[in-house]
């Protein structure tokens, strides 16, 4: 990956995380700052800085992406109960790190999202 995040640095083992999935293009840690009881983030080895910069030539990566939560989830044992993905873009949905990863929220009943920031 040619950018830098904390998540480049992740990947590059150079700061620790709980890595908890990783293939070829796609690898998987327990977020920091957990809002749920899981709460894994999904991540593309390429760098892609938004969804919103994905092109038609990312479509197999973001399916990838989706499929390693769903596979983890029902690996994991909570698909049958539930879980949440969620991707942020931008400052209005609240992306802060700007390498593109899609949220796994699981373990609980999850309330309804999408209210403005306070
Ligand atoms: P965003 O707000 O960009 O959609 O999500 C970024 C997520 O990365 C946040 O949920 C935040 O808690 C998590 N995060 C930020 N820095 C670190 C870190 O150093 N380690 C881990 N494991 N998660 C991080």
């Amino acid at each position: 990956m040619s950018e830098d995040t904390i998540f480049h640095r992740i990947l590059r083992r150079e700061i620790p995380a709980d890595i908890v999935y990783e293939d070829d293009d796609v690898f998987a840690f327990r977020d920091i700052a957990p809002q749920a009881p899981v709460h894994v983030l999904f991540v593309p080895k390429a760098s892609v800085r938004t969804l919103d910069e994905a092109k038609a030539g990312h479509a197999e990566l973001i399916g990838k992406l989706a499929l390693a939560a769903a596979d983890y989830a029902r690996k994991e044992g909570f698909a049958d109960d539930g879980y949440r993905v969620v991707i942020n873009c931008n400052d209005n949905g609240g992306q802060t790190v700007f390498q593109l990863h899609l949220h796994l929220l699981a373990g609980a009943p999850l309330g309804r999202f999408g209210t403005p920031r306070a």
